[in-house]
């Protein structure tokens, strides 16, 4: 039994600690980051070349079950591996993380609409997390950004007074706190990415009267089969491998 598993994300990788060595597991990384956190056993880094070339690999490599553990924003390599296993009749599992509860967010369905909302609201300093490609969709917004991201954005997508804050989570409370406050941030702009690693920027935001903006997940393609935790994605792996 071989299985690819689509990561770029901590799930991905506790999946793979799960599974490996019992299962022989092929992790695969989109190639985005310099230095990403490697899961264990072995790794393959870099697409696939669209659908055909997922296609193409799939056989070639005799995969016969693929988890789906990327980010709930990665909708495009998730469209993929849905259509070539549903035609390849491959098993396929997604394991997602269940979305944040929105709170008192402002719900929007895009970066475009979360941009047009800072600016309707007329919000003037504003911390940006939504990641490297969010950025495109604020050049234009007559506001202060604090973007935060894992990698730098190309500067030609930044908007013109920012500062650029280059780290990766986890984050917690007190340090959220401390940087909603420092700035003096009176807005912040998320994805709906659910998971615990950069869930404290909510409520920091909370206790200091910061409003959110929060940007939707994407639709999951219709009928794939979803759990919610590594510890479900690893019983369905080990229920077909017992057949
Ligand atoms: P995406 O828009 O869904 O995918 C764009 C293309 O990148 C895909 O068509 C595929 O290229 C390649 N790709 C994506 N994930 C891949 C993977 N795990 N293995 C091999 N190729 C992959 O993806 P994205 O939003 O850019 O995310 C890229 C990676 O970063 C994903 O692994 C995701 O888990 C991780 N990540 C994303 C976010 C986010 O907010 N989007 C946040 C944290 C981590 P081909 O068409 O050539 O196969």
């Amino acid at each position: 039994m071989k299985v690819l598993l689509l990561g770029g994300t901590g799930e991905a990788r506790a999946l793979a600690a799960a599974l490996h060595p019992e299962v022989e597991v092929i992790s695969s990384l989109a190639g985005r980051v310099p230095d990403p956190a490697l899961p264990v056993g072995p790794v393959r880094i870099g697409g696939f070349g669209g659908v055909d070339g997922m296609r193409r690999w799939l056989l070639d490599e005799r995969i016969d079950v693929v988890v789906d553990a990327t980010h709930p924003f990665a909708a495009t390599i998730t469209a993929h591996a849905a259509q070539v296993c549903a035609e390849l009749g491959t098993p396929y599992l997604v394991l997602a993380r269940p979305a944040w509860a929105p709170g008192d967010a402002i719900v929007v369905g895009s970066d475009r609409e979360a941009a047009e909302t800072v600016t309707g609201n007329g919000y003037s300093r504003i911390f940006l997390t939504t990641g490297r490609s969010g950025t495109a969709a604020f050049k234009g917004v007559d506001a202060w950004f604090l973007i935060r991201a894992v990698t730098a954005p190309d500067p030609d997508t930044l908007p013109a007074d920012h500062e650029l804050l280059l780290s990766r989570g986890p984050y917690d409370y007190d340090g959220e706190l401390a940087l909603l406050r420092e700035h003096r941030i009176d807005a912040l702009v998320t994805k709906n990415s659910g998971g615990a690693m950069t869930e404290p920027k909510l409520r920091a935001a909370a206790t200091a009267g910061v409003a959110v903006v929060m940007v939707d997940r994407p639709a999951l393609p219709p009928g794939v089969r979803t759990v919610a935790t590594v510890e479900e994605a690893a019983d369905w792996v080990r229920a077909k491998i017992a057949g």
